[in-house]
């Protein structure tokens, strides 16, 4: 395992965040590996760790007043042992190779936990789409594809939306493949519903999540009714992830974007969460202008000074980061201990470091690793593919129902493959783990490719 890191390490020493995917992963999977001496003899690991195929290429564009701007396009297609590549989109200024291959990497153990035929991938680009109008993002987007299109397919590699890439973006991303390719194919996810897409797709990450919270807090006879909670984001995890928790009885407190944070001690209730929606899906604004509109709840700034989120320190049961990856630190961790919260379900990939997730072990915190918890986006993801192929769509009903059923399944797994490893509980290892072997399988079924 040591040698395998430091291999990672010192092929790409400064891509931090793939390394600490990398390492977080390794520690699960140590006894699976002990127990399975087949999977050293192939080398599963050092080939796991590599991505099959890393593809970087230039995108220029213009602006509305005819400047020309160059950003780095990336998808890293990392396994297609159990399917095709499957994956999200990032388009923000951060993104590099290393954030990149770190989602890649995950996406491949989420994708095996959802039971669909799915491969990992993860792409995007360094383009910040805040503050540009639609003009501007439809000629980025067309950039985009134009390279992009030659190396993706139905059967290939079927990219989707994640941060900055919602429902406009892949609208302009499919136009533009469709007019290079001449074909309407479902080579995206998360479509219009009148041009290929699935019902539910766009709640399914968020519902997913507050599905899995549910099977967790289940176990203990506890529902989410009357349950407290602290959100972050307010972009598509968020947002459905407050709206089913309103559904079904729990209480939210906050949500954020990268400017700040609101309290509304009264809660976020359905019209106020209508309001946040429109504020953040047709007019883009900022999470500030919420405290404008209602005066009872606090706003508080983004300090970068500050070496923790002011959003966590407020008492509540249960938190689902669902902005971005490292924003719970060790002293956010200890905040939600000292608020009382009993269950944290990650909505965003990896949004607590390593030195957090210790923490919530230390106090017995029910802890949902993101690969478990969000895979409910992939998983309707999936199912639109399945649709896509056989010209059907699904009612809404069916698609939930199927939804549903794949959490609870993922939920299952996770504890049965922890068990098997005497881990009981641990839902982090667990989803390591049941990912891992059924990829790994498949690569030892397919030989040295
Ligand atoms: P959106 O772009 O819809 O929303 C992202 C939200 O997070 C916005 O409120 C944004 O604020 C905030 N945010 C983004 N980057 C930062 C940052 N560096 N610091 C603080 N806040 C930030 O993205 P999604 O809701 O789709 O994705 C959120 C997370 O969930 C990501 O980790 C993504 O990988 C993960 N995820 C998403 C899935 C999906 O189906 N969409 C599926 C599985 C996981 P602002 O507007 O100011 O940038």
């Amino acid at each position: 395992m040591e040698e395998i890191l430091a291999a990672v390490i010192d092929r790409d020493p400064e891509q931090k965040e793939f390394h600490q995917a990398i390492r977080e992963f390794l520690l699960s999977i140590g006894p699976v590996v002990a127990r399975h001496p087949e999977y050293g003899q192939q080398a599963v690991l050092a080939r796991i760790v590599e991505p099959e195929r890393m593809i970087m290429f230039r995108v220029p564009w213009m602006d509305d007043l005819g400047a020309v701007h160059v950003n780095r396009g990336y998808r890293v297609e990392m396994n297609s042992a159990i399917g095709p590549y499957k994956g999200g989109l990032r388009f923000h200024p951060s993104v590099n190779l290393s954030i990149i291959k770190f989602l890649a990497f995950e996406q491949v153990f989420k994708n095996s936990l959802t039971t669909l035929p799915l491969g990992g991938a993860k792409g995007g680009a360094d383009f910040d789409p805040k503050g540009r109008t639609d003009a501007e993002v439809m000629r980025f987007c067309q950039a985009f594809m134009a390279e992009l299109f030659r190396h993706i397919g139905e059967d290939t590699d079927v990219p989707a939306g994640d941060i900055g890439v919602g429902a406009r973006e892949i609208g302009y991303l499919f136009g533009m493949y469709k007019k290079l390719r001449n074909k309407f194919t479902g080579v995206l996810t998360g479509k219009g519903l009148g041009w290929g897409g699935s019902l539910i797709r766009p709640e399914a990450t968020g519902y997913g999540v507050v599905y899995f919270a549910s099977e967790m807090l289940g176990l203990r006879g506890e529902t989410m009714e009357g349950k407290c909670c602290l959100l972050s984001g307010s972009g598509n995890v968020a947002q459905y992830t407050a709206e089913k928790m309103l559904q079904l009885g729990g209480k939210v407190l906050t949500m954020s974007d990268s400017s700040g944070s609101i309290f509304d001690e009264d809660g976020i209730d359905a019209g106020k969460l209508a309001y946040i929606k429109e504020l953040k899906n047709v007019r883009r604004g900022r999470i500030r202008e919420y405290s404008e509109r209602y005066p009872r709840s606090v706003y508080v700034a983004t300090d970068p000074a500050l070496d923790y989120n002011p959003l966590w320190l407020h008492q509540a049961d249960c938190a689902v980061p669902g902005a971005t990856h490292n924003e719970i630190n060790v002293r956010d961790a200890q905040h939600l201990v000292d608020g009382g919260v009993r269950l944290v379900c990650e909505g965003a990939n990896m949004p607590a470091t390593p030195e957090a997730v210790a923490v919530f072990k230390e106090h017995r915190i029910l802890y949902g690793p993101a690969k478990a918890v969000n895979a409910g986006g992939v998983t309707v993801s999936g199912l639109e593919m399945a649709q896509d192929s056989t010209r059907i769509s699904w009612p809404r009903e069916e698609v939930d129902r199927r939804l549903r059923l794949i959490m609870k399944d993922i939920h299952r797994t996770c504890l049965e493959a922890a068990a098997a490893y005497g881990l009981e509980g641990d839902y982090l290892a667990g989803a390591n783990i049941a990912g891992f072997i059924k990829v790994a399988d498949a690569m030892l079924d397919q030989g040295l490719v």
